[in-house]
């Protein structure tokens, strides 16, 4: 067995490492420790801080399409690595290798948006608001944010933020999950490789402690964090009241409602991989899967059981279709969710832990839960592992009650031939993200991504115009150039 290796910071453009605490980083698959992670303590929280507060004027006084150009070759040069940045994104996470070039190439399409700074930061002007008097309002970068991401897509979420939040002109602190933190190492050495300025953009390696300083270090403009809902609200709160702008992206348990107009073979097809893709760890992964209609649902838990059967589950570096869980004590709690709903009354027509390979891996096979109701356990809490709930209803209706009453409203879908009954579904539900035959509807790039409800606190979602309004201020100027003394006014301005 290797040593594992010591994964420490970026700061000041250089690789560091200087702290006492350290946490274990493990290959999922085979459940060994291959590293061990740097904890931040708030001294090395404010040196990022201030590499980032030095680095800014420089950086927020750079012409827009000039920065433009260091992520036009940030984005090439993720493009050819592409398949090394996957190999270290499956080796201290675990998903499959095709799945992890996936999550970068989506990182990538918001590096792109973000080139189109010059655009995206374009103001408004208007002549002649008054005789002889213009008027314009621009957007100007806020200082230095924070960037705080979670385990389970540790390159796509890092670059939902950073890309926006340097195009328009602010610097970077970067808090990777402390469970796969090397590829935002890796990410800051190809920005330092395209030319980024020192400084511009840091990553700390930590836990609670180096959330907890970020979020009041007074140097700290916005923070921008995504995780688990119960943190989603602490970051939100404890940042709020320190006076910062937050955006912070909280869980989620999304339902896809199948009415039975829709066909059980597409419906199957498309709840397979929406449940079970990344073992189930995704933010927009399909958890609960309402079936309109007694025969509808017979039919599509028999669809289900029948793909099921065919999935392959191994070390995300072979030929699989599902890898391991995170770690050893996520997946105690996910098994022990298989329990709580067999005790609360739901049918376990799949059983996981039967086709979970031997050895020391953190492996899970696909569940499937059939009569979950809405008062259990595994209905209500976010499971983020390999299970699917079928919740059987009568109506559309009830479908579309089910999904506004849960506490979370990040995605959901609604499978119909019915156009109409899809145009209602997408008015009336109580969610950020929706979609019609689309099982996972994650907005693209030039779009913005967020949920509803207690899976976002805050104002604003994430990338797309959302991002470059969170990461910029507004400013408007009313100018006048007079030739002469046209004597005071003291009545409230007005131009005419
Ligand atoms: P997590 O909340 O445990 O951790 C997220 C980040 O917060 C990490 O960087 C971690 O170090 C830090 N953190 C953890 N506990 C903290 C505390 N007590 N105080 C301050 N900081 C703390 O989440 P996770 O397990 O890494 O990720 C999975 C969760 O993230 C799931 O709930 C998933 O739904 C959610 N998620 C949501 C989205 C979205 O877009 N809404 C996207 C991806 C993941």
């Amino acid at each position: 067995m290797s040593t594992p290796i010591h994964i420490g910071h970026h700061i000041g453009g250089k690789r560091v490492d200087d702290d006492a605490r350290t946490a274990e980083v493990h290959d999922p698959a085979r459940g060994v420790v291959t590293g061990r992670v740097a904890l931040a303590d708030a001294a090395t929280v404010d040196r990022a801080v201030a590499a980032a507060h030095g680095a800014w004027p420089a950086w927020a006084a750079t012409p827009p399409h000039v920065r433009a150009r260091v992520l036009f070759r940030f984005r090439d040069l993720v493009e050819r690595d592409l398949d090394r940045l996957a190999a270290v994104i499956t080796a201290e996470h675990g998903k499959v290798l095709d799945d992890a070039r996936g999550e970068v190439v989506r990182g990538l399409e918001v590096v792109e948006f973000a080139c189109g700074a010059p655009s995206l930061l374009k103001g408004e002007y208007t002549g002649q608001v008054g005789r002889g008097v213009d008027a314009v309002s621009f957007r100007q970068p806020l200082g230095v944010v924070a960037a705080i991401s979670p385990f389970n897509f540790p390159a796509m979420v890092p670059m939902w933020t950073f890309p926006v939040a340097l195009a328009c002109g602010n610097t970077v602190v970067l808090k990777p999950s402390e469970k796969d933190p090397s590829l935002a190492l890796e990410l800051a050495d190809l920005l330092v490789e395209a030319g980024l300025p020192q400084g511009v953009l840091n990553v700390v390696n930590g836990d609670a402690e180096a959330v907890n300083r970020l979020l009041v270090h007074p140097d700290v403009e916005a923070v921008s964090f995504v995780g688990s809902t119960p943190v989603a609200e602490h970051v939100h709160r404890t940042a709020s009241e320190a006076g910062k702008r937050v955006q912070a992206l909280g869980g989620a348990k999304n339902h896809l409602v199948a009415l039975p107009d829709a066909d059980p073979a597409v419906v199957a097809d498309a709840a397979i991989g929406a449940a079970y893709g990344s073992a189930g760890e995704r933010c927009m992964a399909i958890s609960v899967l309402v079936a309109v209609g007694e025969e509808n649902a017979d039919r599509l838990v028999s669809e289900l059981r029948t793909r099921i059967d065919d999935l392959r589950i191994g070390p995300g570096d072979g030929e699989v279709d599902l890898g391991p869980l995170i770690s050893a004590a996520h997946l105690d709690k996910v098994r022990g969710y298989l329990d709580t709903g067999v005790a609360e009354g739901a049918e376990l027509v799949v059983d996981g832990r039967d086709s979970a390979p031997a050895g020391d891996g953190f492996f899970l096979g696909p569940c499937l839960l059939d009569r979950v109701t809405p008062e259990m356990r595994v209905y209500r809490e976010e499971i983020f592992g390999p299970v699917l709930a079928v919740v059987r209803v009568d109506t559309a209706e009830e479908a579309l009650r089910l999904v506004d009453t849960h506490e979370f409203g990040n995605g959901t879908a609604v499978f119909t031939r019915d156009g109409g009954a899809a145009q209602r579904f997408v008015t009336a539900v109580r969610a950020g993200m929706v979609g019609v035959n689309v099982p996972i509807p994650v907005p693209m790039a030039f779009h913005s991504f967020g949920g509803w409800k207690r899976s976002l606190f805050g104002d604003h979602h994430v990338h797309g115009p959302e991002g470059v309004r969170f990461f910029t201020r507004l400013k408007t100027a009313t100018m006048r150039w007079p030739h002469s003394s046209q004597g005071a006014q003291l009545t409230f301005p007005s131009f005419s």
